[in-house]
Parts: C-alpha cells; structure tokens; sequence
C-alpha cells in the first residue's frame, strides 16, 4: 500500500512512523508512506498556502492551487491513486469498517488540514473521500492522518505477527473484545475465571463470546442493532440480565 500525505507540518509524523507495528510494515515494503509538504507547491514566493475567507469572519482558508498542483505532481508517478481523503471533522465516521475498506487499497492520498479551513472547490474538484476521526475539532489533521493510517496498516494482510489478532479485535466482528488475563493466576484477592485455565478450548471460546456479547451489551448497546442474534446468544443474554440488575 502507498500513502502520500499531505501536510503543512510533515515533522510531526516522524516517531510515530519510527514505531512498531507501523515501521515494521514499511520495513517489509507492506506500506509505503511519503510525506508531501504541500507549501512546496504554493506560487509565489512567500510560499502562501492560506488566505482570509471572502465574506470575513474569523480565521485563515487554505487556498486551491498548492493542494491541486500537489496532487496533480503526485498523479505523475506510475500507480494510480484510487483515494484521495480529506481529513475533516465533517467527514464520513472513521470506523474499523472504513479502515478494512481502506485496507485493500493500493495508493491513497491523505490531505491533512490547518486554519480554519479549506477552500469548498478542495472539496468538491479534489477528494474523493471526507473523513473524520470524531466529533471534536483538532488543530490539524496531522492526528487524523495516523490515526487512519494505522488503523489501516495494520489489517494490511502480514502486517501484524498473528493474524488473528486483528480478527478478535473490537469491532472486527461488531463486538467488543472479551477480557483478557494473564499472569499471577491470582493477584491479590482476584483471580482469573477458571474456564481460562481449563485448556478446554471449546469452553474457552464459549466464555469468550459470551463475554464479548454481554460487555458489548453493558458498553455500547447500540452496536447489537444491526446484528442477527442466535437463539443461544438471546437466551444468555435473558439469563444475564435477569442475574444482573445493570444489564
Ligand atoms: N473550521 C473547521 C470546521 O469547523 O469544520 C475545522 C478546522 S480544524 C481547526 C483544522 C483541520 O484539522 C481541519 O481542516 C482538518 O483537516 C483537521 N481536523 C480537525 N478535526 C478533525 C477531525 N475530527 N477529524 C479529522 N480531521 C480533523
């Protein structure tokens, strides 16, 4: 996968691509990021890249022409870009079905904003796609941008050393994850549910999708909408709720 980045403030991504998971993949040629800094392709010679909004008000725009031509030099190279995404507070929810969406695709471009804004014609002659990583406003998307890019990365198929890492994952299957323990056996007064200990891999997968459905249930109700429960998964759900007077 390559990723171009566009960014006023390309240092900002320096350690967090120096790291883990993500480095590992662009050592093994899985990913390939370039950050683009997109002054470089402002035309005058102050190197402008925003200007104040038409009509007044508060705040600087980021002007078309450096995102355009930044693009358009980007557009030169052999692999054809299937993405270009602008990162916004008032894009489309970036959720792990967005980023398995996004993982199978083989050049994207990610336009990170700052100021204010950006000029409208950015967003509709340019992108392709609008994300946004949640309902709050950041100073930039150069967040944004690492938050997607990792979120993606690592579903690239051999990125993660166990592949059935990111398949357990919350929301990969629409649920949250089931608790995890590991050593002491005991650590205080609090010890780990004996089914873990059993080697009953049966058992152990049953305790695991049962607690994966009532934490999704007690968590984020709203994710079990959309989803088909089996007659089994209802009737533990019932029994659960009628123990618990929280569920
Ligand atoms: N005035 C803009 C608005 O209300 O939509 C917000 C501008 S914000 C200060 C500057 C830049 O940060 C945005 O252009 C965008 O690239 C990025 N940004 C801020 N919040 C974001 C979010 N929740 N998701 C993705 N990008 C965000």
């Amino acid at each position: 996968m390559n990723i171009d980045v566009l960014t006023l403030f390309p240092e900002v991504f320096d350690t967090y691509l120096q790291t883990s998971v993500i480095k590992r993949a662009q050592d093994s040629d899985a990913a390939r990021v370039r950050l683009v800094n997109f002054r470089d392709y402002s035309m005058d010679r102050h190197h402008t890249v925003d200007d104040y909004p038409f009509g007044g008000g508060a705040g600087m725009v980021l002007k078309p022409e450096p995102l355009f031509r930044a693009v358009e030099a980007l557009n030169e190279d052999e692999i054809p870009i299937e993405r270009i995404i602008l990162l916004s507070p008032q894009g489309r929810p970036f959720t792990q079905n967005v980023a398995k969406e996004l993982s199978s695709v083989k050049r994207m471009v990610l336009i990170c904003g700052h100021y204010e804004g950006f000029d409208e014609r950015i967003r509709e002659h340019l992108v392709t796609d609008e994300v946004s990583i949640g309902d709050y406003v950041l100073t930039g998307g150069e967040l944004a941008a690492l938050v997607v890019m990792d979120a993606v990365i690592r579903l690239i198929p051999g990125v993660l050393g166990n592949p059935d890492s990111a398949g357990s994952d919350s929301f990969s299957n629409g649920l949250l994850e089931h608790p995890q323990y590991t050593r002491p056996r005991k650590y205080l007064d609090w010890v780990v549910p004996e089914v873990l200990l059993s080697g009953n891999h049966q058992e152990i997968a049953k305790w695991r999708h049962e607690q994966s459905l009532l934490r999704t249930l007690q968590r984020r109700p709203e994710l079990l909408n959309d989803r088909q429960l089996s007659d089994s998964d209802l009737e533990w759900l019932k029994h659960q709720a009628n123990k618990e007077p929280t569920v």
